[in-house]
């Protein structure tokens, strides 16, 4: 058996059901979960300078700087403890990021190769009609297709990033939610047993 702690990124654009199954994962695992969207939300509403920058920028609809966001999942993950495993959500989400979380990794002696990233797929179409449901107020057809035009921009040389180094394994998120987690711990006993 292997001593080293499960390390899992859940990755897929919005509307992929990535939250509710980081939750799931952590619970079922007992994983910390780290969620950088979560993060973020909570820094923007204390008021503080770098809060209120924080917020401008995701109103926007923009990425943070990729090096404050990395402080942050590096804090998160210092503070961890070594034998704790954990499930990443929302990070990485450039190339650049995804090379600091390996460095992180390294540095930690948390073995970057044992990550598997759980990718999320859900065509379109299909994303689109969830999001429009959600109703919030930047949910419009030309904001979603805006924001989902930018992720499949960034998500295909992430994936052929973290390849190089981590074990990608891609789900079919669109299925009931009990249906995703039980096909995403199905293919990280595989992932496991193959390692
Ligand atoms: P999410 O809840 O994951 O959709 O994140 C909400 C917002 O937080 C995003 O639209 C970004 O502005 C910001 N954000 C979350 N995670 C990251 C990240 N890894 N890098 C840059 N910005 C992020």
């Amino acid at each position: 058996m292997s001593q080293i702690p499960r390390q899992l990124v859940i990755f897929g654009g919005q509307g992929s059901g990535k939250g509710t199954q980081a939750a799931r994962l952590a619970e079922q695992f007992g994983l910390e979960s780290i969620g950088t969207g979560d993060i973020l939300r909570r820094m923007a509403s204390e008021g503080t300078p770098a809060g209120d920058k924080i917020a401008k920028i995701i109103g926007a609809g923009q990425l943070v700087p990729d090096d404050m966001i990395a402080e942050i999942v590096s804090l998160q993950l210092e503070s961890l403890p070594a034998d704790r495993g954990f499930v990443l959500e929302g990070y990485p989400r450039t190339v650049r990021q995804a090379d600091l979380l390996r460095e992180v990794l390294d540095r930690l002696g948390r073995s970057p190769a044992s990550v598997v990233f759980i990718t999320l797929d859900v065509p379109r179409d299909v994303v689109v009609k969830r999001l429009l449901e959600r109703g919030r107020h930047d949910d419009t057809q030309e904001l979603i297709e805006e924001r989902l035009r930018l992720y499949e921009e960034q998500t295909t040389p992430v994936l052929k990033a973290v390849e190089q180094w981590a074990t990608v394994v891609h789900i079919n998120g669109n299925q009931p939610v009990e249906t995703v987690t039980e096909e995403i711990s199905n293919q990280l006993n595989n992932a496991q047993a193959q390692a």
